[in-house]
């Protein structure tokens, strides 16, 4: 890999400030998905490695609490500003290991950047409250304290994003952190924890482990020591890790799967509809958990919607994420492709049309062409089960009700989208969707000023925004005589 500054490019753990192989010596290679190279052999490790990345955050938890958190929060500003230094590499790296395009990877190392700052900030806000006495003679006071040691565990769609957006609440609140990357894209993390080590992260504050999943997580979940884990993946995975929290009854922040309803009305503006179509469908090749997975389109403009959508994604250009103007990367491996192949599959054979795409592209391995498929149905697995990848399903409707019960017949709760000009029904569907997000007129939402998170079986809690630091904070209450 071409990189400015070559130390970026990590292959070991991250353990009480060492760079660290396995215990047991084992490794695993970290392959480019848009052509199957292997980019680099990374340490795997296990359960004894794990064990004492969480006795390092706990022997270093005592003196990051201490700080002040003005003192900690200079720590954070220098590694977000590392991040934008280093903005071109970590970039480079994202892309070979993960396969969006260049240009996404550069606005995805800013966004995560963005995470580091907001809560350096935040940090140095988070007041308690003196509650007026309910008797003479005493006085109630409410602090706020570190959760302690958290863990976390993060996928591969936004390698660096999803790291620290916990990190930062974790390290500003004054905890300590033990976390597990995604197999996929480990080098993203460990080159986060290179550039933490640079900004001055004491020892054991942070620390990386990446390789065994299961073993890693059965450590972190059981772990006393460890007092919250906050997740971002799978409904799957994350109802299991909650359970096995269960035991030690450790706080939880899960991020989990969605199934995102598009709701186009009749009264919407076609064009900014179309716009925020693309953008909230094809961003990272439909691999984000906020992705459009349902377009639910009235009837009257199902026709002149679908007509321009097609047109917007055959415009949209699929290639290799250094290729310049690249839209369309690969996705992460061939089960992805299965993934979306099947709910074409299965949407035709119950009488959906495809409208543009449905193969895979000409590129080959991981690459599929996005694609658009009309009259697709609440009897195909594409309404019920969310692709995670380039296929625009477009559903019909014809009343404002009939859209409410659509976008809410689902287990899932995590983004809805909404198009329309007349405000009263904005403030309807705002207040109707049970989603923990509702974009209206607005296909891309995420930022780090604003509350990311899911309701129902897409998940606890909440990231960013002055609400994200609360995960990682206790509330203590004092009950002072005064007599
Ligand atoms: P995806 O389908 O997006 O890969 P997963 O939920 O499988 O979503 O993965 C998200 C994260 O959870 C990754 O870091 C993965 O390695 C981790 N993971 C998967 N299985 C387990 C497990 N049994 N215990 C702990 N972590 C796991």
């Amino acid at each position: 890999m071409n990189l400015t500054d070559s130390k970026l490019l990590r292959q070991q753990g991250y353990i009480d400030g060492q760079w660290l192989d396995a215990d047991s010596g084992d490794t695993f290679d970290v392959t480019n998905p848009a052509n199957g190279d292997t980019i680099a052999c990374v340490a795997r490790m296990g359960a004894g490695d794990t064990q004492r990345a969480i006795e390092a955050a706990n022997t270093a938890l005592p003196a990051w609490r201490e700080m002040t958190a003005k003192a900690r929060s200079q720590i954070l500003k220098r590694w977000f500003a590392l991040m934008q230094e280093h903005k071109e590499d970590l970039a480079r790296i994202l892309s070979a290991e993960q396969g969006k395009p260049l240009a996404e990877s550069r606005g995805e190392v800013d966004y995560g950047a963005s995470f580091i700052e907001w809560f350096a900030e935040e940090g140095k806000r988070v007041y308690g409250d003196v509650i007026p006495h309910d008797k003479p003679g005493r006085r109630l006071v409410v602090i706020k304290q570190p959760v302690g040691v958290v863990a976390a565990i993060t996928p591969w769609n936004f390698p660096i994003a999803m790291i620290t957006r916990k990190a930062g609440p974790a390290l500003a609140a004054g905890c300590t952190m033990v976390l597990k990357p995604a197999s996929e894209t480990p080098l993203s993390a460990l080159a986060l924890a290179e550039l933490a080590e640079r900004a001055g992260v004491p020892a054991g504050v942070f620390n990386v482990v990446a390789g065994r999943a299961g073993e890693i997580g059965t450590e972190l979940t059981h772990s006393p020591i460890i007092r919250k884990l906050s997740f971002t993946g799978s409904t799957e995975i994350g109802r299991q890790l909650m359970e096995e929290c269960a035991g030690t009854i450790k706080k939880v922040s899960m991020e989990l799967g969605g199934n995102a309803p598009f709701i186009v009305f009749e009264d919407a503006d076609l064009d900014a509809a179309v716009e925020g179509a693309i953008a909230s469908k094809f961003r990272n090749s439909g691999q984000t958990c906020v992705c459009t997975n349902r377009f639910l389109v009235h009837d009257a403009v199902y026709d002149a919607f679908s007509e321009k959508l097609v047109t917007a994604v055959k415009a949209l250009k699929v290639a290799a994420a250094e290729e310049d103007g690249a839209q369309q990367g690969p996705l992460i491996n061939s089960k992805a492709v299965d993934k979306v192949r099947a709910h074409i599959d299965n949407a035709i054979g119950h009488g959906a049309k495809v409208l543009c795409g449905g193969q895979s592209h000409a590129l080959g391995g991981n690459f599929f062409e996005p694609t658009v498929l009309g009259d697709v149905t609440s009897a195909m697995d594409v309404a019920g089960e969310e692709t995670f990848g380039p296929l625009a399903p477009l559903f019909r409707f014809s009343t404002e009700q009939e859209a409410v019960a659509t976008a809410n017949d689902t287990p899932f709760g995590l983004a809805a989208y909404v198009y329309t000009q007349n405000l009263g029904r904005s403030w309807r569907m705002g207040e109707a969707l049970e989603y923990g997000m509702v974009g209206i007129n607005e296909g891309i939402i995420s930022s780090e000023v604003a509350p990311f998170g899911g309701i129902k079986a897409s998940g606890v809690g909440r990231e960013g925004s002055h609400y994200g630091i609360e995960d990682y904070l206790e509330v203590k209450y004092l009950c002072m005589g005064i007599k």
